[in-house]
């Protein structure tokens, strides 16, 4: 059978998924157009501001839709937040203190942030070197928290819980936003003032509800993720309970200063155009990464998650075996991307990640990973993490490449 076929059948099979899916983010779309309505978006907006940034109006106002769209009080969106895991450490950073103990419900975090918690690259700025005492709950099974071991490990002494939606760089499903609001209920019913905090990278507009509608305190995630929706050229959100956005925003500038400054430059048509299309963005991901996981089955893969089960972030692992088989895959993603086409991809050691990883990002913007991108770190079990994907066309296509390949035996 031509490729082309198989993705054909493929996709009449999965319409009824599609679907549902699509009518997601016709939900998430009116959600984030009426916060556009509401918030009265004019083309002045849009203007550029410079130097400190006083009445940046266009900036605040992107802040006010952001927050009102995820369900919060306040946000801080700005492009001097310099990734994901910046937005993710600023909220560790300002609201920990010596003495406080962080409790992760969801098990193991994300490669970089296992570094800014316990710290093994950079000596003495760890949290846990900073005095602040770190424990683990792990997932029972690997997916499911833990609500009763939760529970009993909360103390007094606990200021936080971090909770990680997507998978990250392992095979253990995205929390749905269901489980996110058990947490939410088990913390609460021990002590209310306990911070929960979601790490919300790749989660946006997966689902109907975000975290900070059922009960999340403080949220935070990248704009060359889902929330930029593939025009952000840089920065991170933090949405939440409006103290603890401002407590952030004294950490993230300084005491005194907070929200009031940074100029938001040229950019700001991107971030709200950005942020209008993303759930269409998103939605393109999701469809692309369902067809991903039921080819790949098909063709004799372990996949994770399963193209029919429920998705809380627009990650797709494909177990691939081999080191060598994880590189040819991100090398075909490569060779079908819109820049750096012709790069060759190699394992390499990147700031904040403890083994070397292989990416293939030809994107339009440095390592937007909303954009069709690829990756996997160096170790057992080799795994492509794919994600991304402006366009559903465009995913289409490169996945034509991958079955050419991936049946002529060519590994
Ligand atoms: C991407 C990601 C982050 C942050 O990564 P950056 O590359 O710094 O933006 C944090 N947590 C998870 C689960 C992620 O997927």
């Amino acid at each position: 059978m031509e490729a082309i076929q198989m993705i054909r059948d493929a996709e009449k099979y999965l319409i009824p998924l599609f679907n549902a899916m699509g009518e997601r983010a016709f939900i998430n779309q009116s959600k984030v157009l009426q916060a556009f309505k509401d918030n009265r978006v004019r083309e002045l907006h849009f203007s550029p501001s410079s130097g400190y940034g006083y009445s940046d109006t266009g900036r605040d106002l992107l802040e006010n839709i952001f927050a009102q769209t995820f369900d919060a009080e306040a946000g801080l969106v700005r492009p001097q937040i310099v990734s994901g895991t910046h937005a993710i450490s600023a909220c560790l950073c300002s609201l920990l203190k010596s003495g406080d103990q962080l409790i992760s419900a969801s098990g193991p975090p994300y490669d970089t942030l296992a570094n800014i918690i316990k710290g093994n690259q950079v000596p003495g700025h760890s949290l846990v070197e900073r005095g602040i005492d770190y424990c683990e709950i792990p997932l029972i099974s690997g997916t499911e928290p833990d609500l009763a071991a939760l529970s009993q490990a909360l103390s007094s002494r606990t200021k936080m819980v971090i909770i990680q939606r997507s998978r990250g760089y392992t095979l253990r499903p995205a929390l749905t936003v269901a489980q996110i609001a058990a947490i939410v209920k088990t913390v609460r019913a021990v002590n209310p003032s306990i911070i929960v905090f979601v790490d919300n990278c790749y989660g946006e507009f997966c689902d109907i509800i975000e975290p900070s509608s059922c009960g999340a305190h403080l949220v935070a995630g990248s704009l060359i993720k889902n929330p930029g929706g593939g025009l952000a050229p840089s920065g991170g959100y933090i949405v939440g309970r409006k103290d603890l956005v401002e407590e952030v925003s004294y950490y993230l500038t300084a005491p005194g200063l907070g929200k009031e400054l940074g100029a938001s430059l040229g950019n700001k048509r991107a971030y709200y155009q950005g942020f209008f299309l993303a759930p269409h963005t998103v939605l393109q991901a999701l469809k692309g990464a369902v067809l991903v996981a039921y080819i790949f089955e098909q063709l004799g893969f372990e996949v994770y998650p399963r193209f029919n089960e429920e998705r809380g972030d627009i990650v797709q692992a494909i177990k691939l075996d081999n080191p060598e088989m994880v590189t040819q895959f991100c090398q075909i993603v490569q060779h079908c991307s819109p820049v750096d086409s012709d790069v060759k991809l190699e394992f390499a050691r990147l700031p904040g990640y403890a083994d070397p990883v292989v990416m293939a990002a030809g994107t339009f913007v440095q390592g937007s990973s909303i954009e069709l991108s690829c990756d996997a770190p160096l170790r057992a079990p080799f795994c492509a993490f794919w994600q991304g994907g402006l366009t559903y066309e465009h995913i289409r296509l490169v996945l034509h490449h991958l079955i050419d390949y991936f049946r002529s035996g060519g590994y």
